[in-house]
């Protein structure tokens, strides 16, 4: 048994504080959670003191690449091999870990090697955050992703793609609706996989009991991909009220990725970001915030994301993102809300993650300072004092 002395507590669900607090964990779970002078803690419980520190709900990136490496210009590493992939993937899971994220969910990643180290992990062969894994995504030929991806074009190609994914292991199917940043030559405005395809594909997804989700910047795209029953609208940058009412209608989630343009508008073409992103990128960068505002204001679902591995945008670093959804105007509580129950909601497993609560995963971060005064405390990570996985400090 380990009883953590908290101070202060956030649950990640409730708004306020809950003072002088004591979390009871047996096994990965977390059984009891009580005032301090409730509880009478047996002589060979293990104790972590943390009576000056606030408590929360290890934070959730819904929205990773691990094999990426945030480089300036990823061209020169398209063509790596399966295993350097999956070397950084590791490396940049435990940088994930370390900086207070116990939970990511990687969309998109070449040769499958998200799913395989997921494997991985549940094998105990390597000790990682929990992993939702899209494996290749989805595109057209030729389209924004295509490179690492599936290109499927027409109904029967994208329920084929949608079907080899599930079959390789997929806990989620990431569908490309519109053209990207990253990729030379495509437009984010641009629709991609068409109404129909991602009609097709959705309904192949969840008939297997798998989530989606879509990379949609531009208008249509994301119209396309809502329409089409999606779970997750990622990036979200043209918006419109009309969209918006059927996101909220539908529960549709918004994962908006706020570090990755402005990651890429504050390094620039000096930071070594080739032109073409950089123009893309500074083109969409206003809308995307306004977008985020209203879909914020409107009670849209939002999750955090952080699309870690694109330029400048370092995996374990992504508590950044925390801080830009507070300039754009989200709450503090809100901001950690989204980086822990909303996130847990985007993800299906918000019964067991993403909250302090009897019966929850054990994933706790021990944090120095008041992350609702200021969320900027935890991007940095001194300031995370502890994380706990499953009940087990992943810093010594
Ligand atoms: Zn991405």
């Amino acid at each position: 048994m380990l009883v953590i002395k908290a101070g202060y507590l956030i649950d990640g669900v409730n708004d306020g504080v809950l003072e002088n607090q004591a979390v009871v964990i047996e096994g990965n779970k977390i059984t009891h959670i009580c005032p301090l002078d409730e509880i009478e803690i047996p002589a060979d419980a293990e104790v972590a003191d943390h009576l000056h520190g606030y408590l929360m709900p290890g934070l959730i990136d819904c929205h990773v690449h691990l094999c990426s490496p945030g480089a300036a210009d990823p061209r020169p590493f398209k063509d790596e091999p399966e295993a350097a992939l999956a070397f950084r993937a590791v490396a940049n899971a435990d940088k994930t870990l370390k900086a207070g994220f116990t939970t990511v969910r990687n969309l998109g990643s070449k040769f499958d090697v998200d799913i395989k180290l997921k494997k991985a992990i549940e094998q105990d062969i390597i000790w990682a955050p929990r992993l939702v894994a899209s494996g290749r995504c989805v595109a057209i030929t030729g389209g924004h992703g295509h490179g690492g991806g599936i290109e499927a074009d027409g109904k029967w190609e994208v329920i084929k793609a949608v079907r080899t994914l599930v079959k390789a292991g997929a806990d989620v199917i990431k569908l490309m609706a519109t053209g990207g940043v990253m990729t030379e030559g495509v437009e984010p405005g641009a629709a991609e996989l068409t109404k129909e395809e991602l009609i097709f594909a959705v309904a192949e997804a969840h008939r297997a009991g798998r989530k989606t989700a879509t990379h949609a910047q531009g208008n249509t795209g994301i119209r396309n991909a809502v329409e089409a029953g999606i779970d997750s609208v990622e990036h979200g940058v043209f918006l419109d009220e009309d969209i918006i009412e059927m996101m909220v209608e539908k529960g549709t989630a918004l994962v908006p990725t706020l570090s990755a343009p402005h990651k890429i508008n504050a390094h620039g073409i000096e930071g070594g970001i080739p032109k073409y992103a950089v123009e893309k990128s500074a083109m969409l960068l206003e809308q995307h915030q306004e977008s985020f505002r209203a879909a914020y204001k409107a009670g849209v679902l939002i999750g955090l994301g952080t699309d870690a591995g694109t330029p400048f945008n370092y995996h374990g670093s992504n508590a950044g993102e925390l801080e830009l959804m507070v300039k754009a105007g989200m709450s503090p509580m809100d901001a950690i809300r989204a980086g822990t129950h909303n996130a847990a909601i985007v993800l299906g497993l918000d019964h067991k993650i993403g909250r302090l609560a009897p019966g929850y995963l054990a994933d706790i971060l021990l944090v120095k300072g008041d992350p609702l005064k200021n969320v900027g405390i935890l991007a940095d990570t001194k300031n995370i004092v502890q994380v706990y996985l499953g009940g087990k400090p992943a810093k010594v």
